[in-house]
């Protein structure tokens, strides 16, 4: 079956340019969003039809809709970033579409041609590009999902989906702007167990996820992190970014993707870096016990969590239950500092990409 062409529906009223320029100027993550949405449908026997390119607006879905009921329904997260040249770039778009179809399977959903994802991601882009946020480390945020769209009350995988791309200018990811991030040590709640949906980036896990967010809110920390389920000793990641350890002898950590943890393309671009900068990395377990004894005997200098939304995060302060410990001098430290600049000189074009990351648009 080959893809559908795109049908191209302007806003017929787009958001007047004082309006927007106001709502760019330096917007709060996930608040604001463009005038237009990617929509693409998909049938059984059919298979995907209807992609479009249209104004931006709400869904309007029969209350037996399947995804209300079952959360049949899976996203994917990426930003389109504005080069130093002026013009517009993604970052790994062929993971992210690649990563889409692998979270569709585990959740018994149909797969998107990868080609298909790409160009839908494209359209969004062509399509609101004045919509750049120019702040420092703005980006366009593209937030593509899939739910369950089929109207049938029985538990079975649907046999309709309903694709689409929405589009959010985002400045920094926290709030607070701050230097390093508070973690909570959540050892009463898990995030994903072997077997499963803990690889696959579903909107339930981050249903799962909330209590323990919130827990950690409640305790005057940013984010919690998650332990494992079987024996809540090895620490996993967090409710949506993966873990990176440092040492004193300059190695790295980070837990392996063994089925709970969440394959970050941030985490599979900072290993590369890493190695490409000489240094040791290590996809193994690491103990919350022993983090916090490497923390405290000096052994482990940093800590960072990474993602798309944050970039990469130094991590300051660790608590669990009435202990808490300090990371380092409790702020940014010098090798995350140097993956971070690394990471980002790539995506906005200031630095040779050797990989092939990066996509021009
Ligand atoms: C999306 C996500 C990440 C980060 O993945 P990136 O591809 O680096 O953005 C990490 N953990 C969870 C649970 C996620 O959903």
């Amino acid at each position: 079956m080959s893809a559908p062409a795109f049908a191209r529906l302007p806003h017929p009223n787009p958001t007047a340019e004082d309006v927007r320029a106001a709502a760019i100027a330096d917007p709060a993550f996930g608040r604001v969003f463009t005038d237009h949405m990617v929509s693409i449908r998909y049938s059984e026997g059919k298979g995907w039809h209807d992609a479009q390119v249209m104004p931006r607006g709400p869904l309007l879905l029969d209350p037996a809709t399947a995804v209300l009921h079952y959360a049949q329904e899976i996203f994917e997260g990426l930003k389109a970033y504005r080069l130093d040249d002026g013009s517009m770039a993604l970052f790994r778009v062929e993971a992210n579409a690649a990563r889409f179809n692998a979270s569709a399977r585990r959740m018994a959903m149909a797969e998107l041609p990868e080609e298909l994802f790409v160009a839908a991601v494209r359209e969004i882009v062509a399509a609101d590009a004045d919509w750049f946020p120019q702040v420092q480390g703005g980006a366009l945020y593209l937030r593509p999902f899939m739910y369950a769209s089929e109207v049938f009350l029985g538990v079975k995988p649907a046999s309709e989906y309903h694709f689409l791309v929405i589009a959010s200018p985002v400045g920094n990811y926290f709030k607070s702007g701050a230097p390093a991030v508070s973690l909570w040590v959540s050892e009463d709640y898990t995030r994903a167990a072997p077997g499963g949906t803990g690889a696959a980036k579903c909107g339930g896990n981050y249903a799962a996820s909330l209590i323990a967010q919130q827990e950690a809110i409640a305790k005057g920390h940013d984010q919690v992190v998650f332990l494992d389920a079987a024996e809540h000793r090895w620490i996993e990641e967090l409710g949506g970014m993966n873990m990176f350890f440092v040492f004193e002898d300059g190695s790295i950590v980070t837990p392996p993707l063994a089925g709970t943890i969440l394959p970050g393309i941030t985490r599979d671009a900072i290993i590369t870096l890493a190695r490409d900068a000489g240094l040791t990395v290590r996809e193994e377990r690491y103990a919350i016990d022993q983090w916090q004894a490497d923390a405290q005997s000096g052994r482990l200098t940093e800590s960072f969590a990474c993602g798309t939304a944050a970039v990469v995060t130094p991590v300051g302060k660790v608590t669990r239950g009435d202990a808490s410990f300090t990371i380092g001098a409790g702020g940014p430290g010098q090798v995350t500092g140097m993956l971070k600049d690394k990471l980002v000189d790539i995506q906005r074009g200031r630095a040779a990409d050797p990989h092939g990351w990066v996509t021009r648009l």
